[in-house]
């Protein structure tokens, strides 16, 4: 199994402050930041604090931090500036893996949001 603290992530760093991030939110389980290179008016990212690699490595150990993750996001997407549903919403997103767009190997959930002008309607 995977050490809670990898030394060499990214996203272990960002958790022990060891990079500089816009912190959204933190519990002993779990972290969120703005992603630095925003897709969306509102994009954060929520991670556990535990290094996880990706979906690809999730087990049922694993159920009940996948479900204060997602019960979470929400509750920051309005935080975040979101309007809320169900004229406004956000987007999740969990990329895994090479072919699945996953850039860094520390689980994380993308919640992007907020208005959107090119957007149709
Ligand atoms: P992936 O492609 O792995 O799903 O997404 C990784 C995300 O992490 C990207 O959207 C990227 O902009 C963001 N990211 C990468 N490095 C950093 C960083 O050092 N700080 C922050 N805040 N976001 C990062
Ligand atoms: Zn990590």
């Amino acid at each position: 199994t995977a050490p809670a603290h990898d030394p060499d992530c990214i996203f272990c760093k960002i958790i022990a402050d060891q990079i500089p991030s816009k912190k959204v939110y933190e519990d002993d389980e779990l972290f969120a930041f703005h992603d630095i290179h925003p897709w969306a008016p509102v994009h954060f990212l929520i991670v556990p604090k535990a290094h996880v690699t990706s979906m690809a490595q999730v087990g049922p150990e694993h159920a009940a931090l996948l479900g204060r993750i997602m019960t979470l996001a929400p509750k920051l997407a309005l935080e975040q500036g979101c309007r809320p549903y169900p004229d406004g919403g956000f987007r999740i997103v969990v990329n895994t893996g090479a072919e699945g767009g996953q850039e860094v190997p520390h689980l994380h959930v993308h919640v992007m949001g907020g208005p959107r002008p090119w957007l149709k309607g």
